[in-house]
């Protein structure tokens, strides 16, 4: 009884604490929802909203929409640690969703994030509920653990092009095919844009003011402030100072993924975006050398303890297959999916497709990409096809 009570008054305590900054326009105005702190050890984020929302550069009685900023995982971010028990950045699956929604929390696993999941849960399906017919847009604000240019991933949906190609900074599709429940996919499969962005390394002290830059330019592109040319000029020039890259749309093309207690160990001085050769040795661990299986650019090198992304390798997409898979999701052949032989459609969610991996013999994972699908094998014998548009 005791235990139960704690809970309810740690849920509740959650409830309170998990709202940094709300700003009600009304019902007639888009609505920007910013989260930070969905990894407790990133607190640029947090800082940097404080002082953003704080300043005379976001005055609310001019403000032309509405915003929340909502901290991720309260506890973690209490403790300064990236997660308690599990990453709060993978637990927003179906399965843990239905879980928390409807089982009773004794029948809960022993995990600190499924009661951060149910209050955040319920405050996203009320924020929905009450601005979701209007423009609603999700950001989530995150740093890294290795030296990085900030950076844009996102799911490769149209929406989140339109609004991520403002950005003079690189643009990262479809990481979420390699992670398990991030925010962000889940919030696009309810069919609203959501962008992550990745202001630089964790303790890097101009991370903050990245974050604050790219969040009141984005204001501004959703149309809730104003800015003067040189205003966008100079909160441009803060995103990109001290950086060599090239701006526009990458791919993810490879991950390697990390086991617990394998011993990885990333070589030494590998910085976000830089050019790796085919067999360069990157890492370690307990099984030998790691090296790259392709050419390209490193991208999210773990230099941190916590984590099962080890790095992962992008190249950029040519201007050819963004304008192509334009046109073909304009066709919108989803229907057609289904008639594809082993495809069938989920019972509950007509956007999602089951398929045997076989198809992707005939049919690539490029095809499906282009078409506008995240394929995800999510067992030996099954492949998942959510549509992204
Ligand atoms: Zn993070």
């Amino acid at each position: 009884m005791l235990n139960e009570f704690k809970k309810k008054e740690q849920i509740d305590e959650i409830k309170q604490q998990r709202v940094l900054r709300k700003y009600i326009k009304g019902n007639d105005f888009p609505t920007l929802v910013i989260t930070v702190c969905m990894h407790g050890n990133e607190p640029a984020a947090l800082a940097a909203m404080k002082l953003l929302f704080s300043s005379d550069r976001i005055l609310e009685g001019d403000l032309r929409g509405n915003i929340y900023v909502l901290i991720g995982n309260v506890e973690a971010l209490n403790r300064s640690q990236r997660f308690v028990h599990k990453d709060f950045n993978r637990v927003w699956s179906r399965e843990n969703l239905d879980l928390v929604r409807h089982a009773p929390k004794e029948e809960w696993p022993e995990i600190h994030e499924l009661h951060e999941l149910k209050s955040m849960d319920h405050l996203i399906t009320s924020i929905v509920a009450k601005h979701g017919v209007l423009p609603l847009v999700f950001l989530d604000l995150h740093t890294t653990s290795a030296d990085s240019a900030p950076f844009i991933p996102f799911n490769d949906a149209i929406m989140n092009r339109k609004l991520a190609e403002n950005f003079p900074i690189p643009l990262i599709l479809g990481i979420e095919e390699f992670l398990d429940g991030p925010l962000m996919s889940y919030v696009n499969d309810l069919g609203f844009p959501a962008l992550g962005f990745e202001a630089g390394r964790h303790d890097d002290p101009f991370s903050a003011d990245r974050h604050a830059a790219f969040v009141e330019l984005f204001l501004y592109h959703l149309g809730m402030i104003y800015l003067t040319e040189n205003q966008i000029h100079e909160l441009k020039n803060t995103l990109i100072l001290g950086f060599k890259f090239s701006a526009g749309f990458y791919e993810i093309i490879y991950r390697h993924g990390v086991f617990p207690f394998s011993g990885f160990k990333m070589a030494p001085g590998f910085r976000n975006f830089q050019e790796v050769e085919r067999n360069q040795i990157l890492a370690s661990d307990q099984s030998g050398e790691i090296s790259a299986v392709q050419s390209g650019l490193i991208f999210m090198p773990l230099y941190q303890t916590e984590g099962d992304d080890g790095f992962f390798i992008i190249r950029p997409v040519s201007g050819f297959w963004l304008w192509i898979s334009t046109q073909l999701r304009r066709l919108n052949l989803l229907r057609w999916i289904a008639y594809l032989p082993g495809v069938r459609v989920d019972t509950l969610n007509p956007r999602i497709f089951w398929a045997n991996p076989k198809i992707t013999r005939f049919f690539p994972r490029e095809i499906f990409h282009l078409l506008g699908f995240r394929v995800k094998r999510t067992s030996s014998d099954r492949l998942m096809l959510v549509f992204r548009e």
